[in-house]
């Protein structure tokens, strides 16, 4: 696993900034506290408390079921060795990779919730990577796309999620694009191939066409 873009193809997932820090200095933690309350909720998980988490959400979660169930249809079926749970470094919220499979990040992960957004997410990649075997993360433009449906479909821009990031200050008008656009971009900024202003472009330029498709899902699920 490790480096996200040798080898085989594979997608980084960006962690967002506020999740980045390691130990928030006191008045960092004042704030944080005031805005999320206790600083407990939001206390990193282990490994086995993310493993055990995956296994529940593989089970219980209507997205993921209906995602691995699309990837069987595909012929792209995956099981439970197919999950890893492991830290990583800071910049890295998660990440696919067609040689390896899904790897989440449990330094970067703290509820049930995140764990099961994060599994969503990298199932649309994987489901892109079975459904289109000519795409190419070398290609800004696919890797724009998939970030894109991405965080269209797995829920991370749910007004929930946004509203624990501190993100609905804005008009609400529009909120569900505006976070899908940051967190593309996020990801797509990681990548190698898309620096100097690669990643911006190639986010605008596929914005509307990727979050019109919805494959395999007949519309954005819980929208
Ligand atoms: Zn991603």
């Amino acid at each position: 696993m490790a480096e996200p873009y040798s080898g085989a193809a594979s997608a980084a997932s960006a962690a967002e900034p506020s999740s980045s820090s390691n130990e928030p200095d006191s008045s960092k933690l004042q704030y944080l506290e005031q805005k999320y309350g206790s600083k407990a909720a939001h206390v990193h998980l282990s490994q086995p408390e993310v493993n055990a988490m995956v296994d529940k959400v593989l089970r219980d979660s209507p997205t993921v079921q209906y995602l691995l169930s699309s990837l069987q249809m595909g012929g792209c079926g995956v099981g439970r060795p197919f999950f890893h749970v492991t830290r990583c470094a800071d910049d890295v919220g998660g990440g696919f990779s067609t040689d390896y499979g899904v790897i989440l990040c449990h330094n970067k992960l703290s509820t049930y919730k995140e764990v099961e957004l994060a599994v969503a997410h990298e199932l649309i990649h994987a489901y892109d990577f079975c459904r289109a075997s000519n795409l190419d993360l070398t290609n800004c433009h696919h890797h724009a796309c998939t970030e894109i449906r991405a965080a269209n479909l797995s829920g991370d821009c749910s007004f929930y999620q946004e509203f624990v990031r501190g993100n609905l200050s804005e008009a609400m008008v529009g909120q569900h694009k505006r976070c899908v656009r940051r967190r593309a971009l996020l990801s797509v900024s990681l990548n190698p191939h898309c620096q100097g202003g690669k990643a911006e472009q190639a986010v605008s330029d596929m914005m509307k066409h990727c979050l019109r498709d919805t494959d395999p899902f007949p519309r954005v699920p819980g929208m």
